[in-house]
């Protein structure tokens, strides 16, 4: 650990990505996320690491120490967090922070006035407002393109654009962008690639060996996975690009605690088993939803009739926990159904073990309504939980039997 408050030095090096990884080519996945930056403590032999609360350090002797002096610049609650992250993103380098969006400032900070970035049409809110109403008008300009159509992107790309900033799967569309060929387009011009990896995860998704330069998570979500923490995450295997966010990350101080630490660290141990069973119980909410006369269209990657299907078969090791479904009789039915769930959750957020349902045009995309951008006013998201999917089945089919009569 520096004084700039670096992270992730401690990631095995050369881990292949989990969805890639041959049998012998080193730990796999579940392991890392067990074991990466979190051996037994030399001392006590605790198994965990302990959450360290000293916000300062003991010096032997001027600037002789062990590794930590100030628990902004570095903590070591935060150090295990950091380089087991890195380690389940395949790489080198990883520096955690106080939510997502102060991840998302931190990378944002590389930019300089009269800086261009490519975003999403269907970015984020919080992530549109970062770029738009605090990067905007301190001279950092974007333009919204659709990701999916890469002739859109190089139409878009000006000789000022340095960053393209992708989300996929993105929200609420469920759309899919080829982050393959979204990366070599910006190498060639002379860009970087972003990926915000929330939706999908370390565990279904490795952008950085599709060739991203960083990648950008909300902890909050999947990583921790239990609705109890706010956190961010950015991952990089470059070390000059690792050093200069590592230093926005000291010298701008979005910094998590040791306890959130903790918590999104507890979360990623179970990231895999997690995964599989929303994965699992996202397919069999698809299958009722297909086959339900109030539903007149399912949006969910795996779904063959999806437009992004092969290609996240290609890039994602699974489909994902996330839904969409539009409810045929419009807006004041899908209110209904929202309305009339009892095991699913009216609520924001997603990634979590309990099954939420919202309303995004009059929820999470209410400031898209009106705009190019607005959500289908029937369409309902789903985060599909980890409760029992015949629960969760009989509880969303009885809501919409009421939507349809
Ligand atoms: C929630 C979210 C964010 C913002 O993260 P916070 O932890 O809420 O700051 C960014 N990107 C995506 C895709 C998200 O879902």
């Amino acid at each position: 650990m520096t004084g700039t408050g670096g992270g992730g030095a401690g990631a095995p090096a050369g881990v292949s990505p989990a969805a890639a990884s041959p049998p012998g080519a080193g730990p796999g996945f579940e392991t890392r996320a067990i074991h990466a930056g979190q051996e037994p403590d030399p001392v006590t032999g605790a198994v965990i690491p302990p959450i360290s609360l000293a916000t300062t350090f003991a010096q032997e002797a001027v600037g002789k120490h062990q590794g930590y002096e100030y628990s902004r610049s570095g903590n070591p609650t935060r150090t295990a967090l950091e380089t087991c992250l890195a380690s389940l993103e395949g790489c080198a380098h990883g520096l955690a922070f106080s939510s997502g969006l102060a991840a998302e400032d931190a990378i944002l900070r590389l930019l300089r006035p009269g800086d261009h970035i490519l975003i999403p049409d269907d970015a984020y809110g919080g992530t549109f407002r970062l770029i738009d109403k605090v990067w905007g008008p301190l001279g950092i300009s974007h333009t919204s393109v659709g990701l999916g159509d890469l002739d859109a992107v190089a139409g878009a790309w000006r000789p000022e654009t340095r960053l393209v900033w992708v989300e996929t799967p993105s929200n609420p569309a469920l759309s899919i962008v080829d982050i393959l060929a979204a990366a070599s387009l910006a190498h060639e011009r002379g860009g970087r690639l972003v990926v915000d990896n929330t939706f999908a995860t370390p565990y279904l998704q490795q952008p950085l060996a599709l060739g991203a330069d960083l990648v950008v998570h909300s902890t909050t979500k999947y990583l921790g996975g239990h609705s109890d923490v706010v956190g961010g995450f950015v991952a990089t295997d470059d070390p000059e690009l690792a050093d200069e966010v590592a230093f926005y990350q000291n010298a701008v101080g979005g910094v998590p605690g040791p306890l959130d630490c903790y918590l999104v660290l507890r979360g990623a141990k179970t990231l895999a088993v997690r995964m599989d069973r929303h994965c699992a119980n996202a397919e069999a909410v698809v299958e009722m939803l297909v086959a339900h006369p109030a539903v007149s269209r399912v949006l969910y990657p795996g779904l063959a009739s999806h437009p992004g299907h092969d290609l996240a078969a290609r890039q994602m090791r699974g489909f994902g926990g996330m839904v969409s479904f539009v409810v045929a009789a419009g807006e004041a039915a899908a209110l209904e159904v929202v309305r009339s769930t009892t095991l699913w959750t009216l609520a924001e957020s997603l990634g979590a073990v309990e099954s939420l349902i919202e309303h995004p045009h009059r929820m999470t995309h209410s400031s898209v309504a009106g705009s190019p951008l607005e959500v289908d006013p029937g369409l309902v998201r789903l985060s599909v939980g980890l409760e029992t999917a015949s629960d969760l089945l009989a509880d969303l089919s009885a809501a919409l039997d009421r939507a349809g009569n």
